[in-house]
């Protein structure tokens, strides 16, 4: 068969939805200056889906110091990747910084984050070694886990029992292979807003031995009393072997990073494909890093602007009986049981009637019958935002437990 064919029979999962969805939830386009109340399709709406943390992404001097780096060196430069041609004073410095805000030894820039974490997971495991990761992980992690050509054994999400079940099994092959083993998990995790048990997994090194890798795209800048991260938040940065974070989220931007140690750091800059074979972070977003680096450290009130949106919203959510979860961290999913027509009814509803947009989160993503709202604070969200979000739910939760938006049908959605 055609192979291409056999591609347009089905679309894949998200894919299928395309001739329906497009332009409205699949890439719709939000519009003007990114901030709380943005366009969508000509209407201004109050926005929540942007993981624009502390609000950097249209701070004056963040603006300021992308486009003037960008005039005094164009996106170009330097041209290569770095082990031969891209390398700079300022990618360095940005390593220094970023391991010094992290409390790590070194830093490794990446020029992003998806590709980053898969190759790192690649340059440091090799057959011999077992990697034992958690279920909810990261698109980017299991990728990188499905590079490994050795075993891989998964833990249901932040369930340390059964974690200890895996690394007792990981440990049996290889007291065989003579190799190691590599827990991955984050340090939020995107959908739920679960800190991952860093502690309870730090405490485990008493009876297994294991390296640890924490993805910490959403933590960074956000958890901790410095912004550190979820490390610093449970008082075990120091036991984190390599810290990574993405610039996507607080740092309103794109590349990332991974600090450790020195030493493997060192290994790292030398093993790490993605890397190698690919070209160097360009000057402006190195420069414009630096800048964002330095309102994190030195405005810690960005942090406390952001929490109290957080916990402004999820008071208000729990006071009227939503279901949230069990989020401890500034990503709120907003928990409602409906068919994915009813979802599609009702996010519709909410972007056209009461002007809020969110993501919603459908099957396959979570389970059938379940809809989530994924809410996103930032430090530029205002409690007057929160007020009317919360009065808004309130509505759509009305209609969608009276039945509204089974008839409603506003647009079809197959099953
Ligand atoms: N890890 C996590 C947990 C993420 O949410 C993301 C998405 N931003 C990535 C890795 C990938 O980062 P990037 O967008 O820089 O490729």
């Amino acid at each position: 068969m055609d192979i291409f064919k056999k591609l347009l029979l089905d679309r894949g999962p998200l894919g299928r939805h395309q001739n329906i969805e497009e332009g409205y939830f699949m890439f719709p386009k939000l519009e003007g200056e990114i901030a709380p109340r943005m366009k969508f399709r000509g209407k201004e709406v109050l926005t929540w889906s942007l993981n624009n943390y502390l609000g950097l992404a249209n701070h004056p001097e963040v603006r300021e110091a992308d486009a003037q780096a960008a005039k005094d060196w164009g996106l170009g430069y330097p041209m290569g990747a770095r082990m031969m041609s891209g390398n700079t004073d300022y990618h360095e410095q940005l390593e220094r910084e970023l391991a010094d805000f992290v409390q790590k030894e070194t830093a490794m820039l990446l020029n992003y984050g998806y590709q980053g974490i898969c190759s790192i997971i690649d340059a440091i495991v090799d057959r011999k070694d077992v990697i034992v990761y958690d279920a909810e992980s990261h698109a980017s992690i299991v990728d990188g886990v499905r590079l490994h050509m050795g075993k891989r054994f998964v833990f249901p999400h932040n369930n340390m029992e059964n974690l200890e079940k895996q690394l007792d099994r990981a440990t049996r092959i290889t007291n065989e292979t003579g190799g190691g083993i590599l827990v991955i998990t984050e340090g939020v995790f995107g959908m739920s807003g679960n800190m991952g048990l860093l502690k309870e997994i730090v405490a485990l090194r008493s009876e297994y031995d294991f390296r640890l890798l924490v993805d910490d795209a959403h933590g960074f800048g956000t958890m901790g009393p410095t912004g550190a991260g979820v490390g610093e938040a449970q008082g075990v940065q120091a036991d984190i072997d390599l810290y990574f974070s993405t610039f996507a989220k607080s740092m309103a931007s794109i590349g990332a990073f991974v600090a450790g140690d020195k030493e493997i750091i060192d290994y790292l800059k030398y093993n790490t494909r993605s890397q190698i074979f690919a070209k160097s972070v360009p000057m402006p977003l190195v420069i414009g890093a630096l800048k964002r680096l330095e309102l994190l450290r030195t405005k810690p009130e960005l942090r406390d602007d952001l929490w109290k949106v957080v916990n402004a919203l999820q008071e208000g959510f729990r006071a009227n009986n939503f279901n949230i979860g069990t989020t401890n961290t500034p990503v709120t999913p907003v928990l409602l049981n409906g068919t994915v027509g009813e979802a599609a009814n009702l996010a519709m509803d909410l972007r056209e009637n009461y002007g809020i947009f969110c993501s919603v989160v459908i099957y396959p993503v979570v389970p059938k019958g379940t809809i989530i709202l994924r809410i996103i604070p930032t430090a530029v969200h205002t409690l007057d935002d929160v007020e009317q979000t919360i009065t808004a739910f309130n509505a759509i939760k009305k209609k969608l437990d009276d039945g509204y938006y089974k008839e409603q049908h506003l647009v079809e959605f197959s099953e």
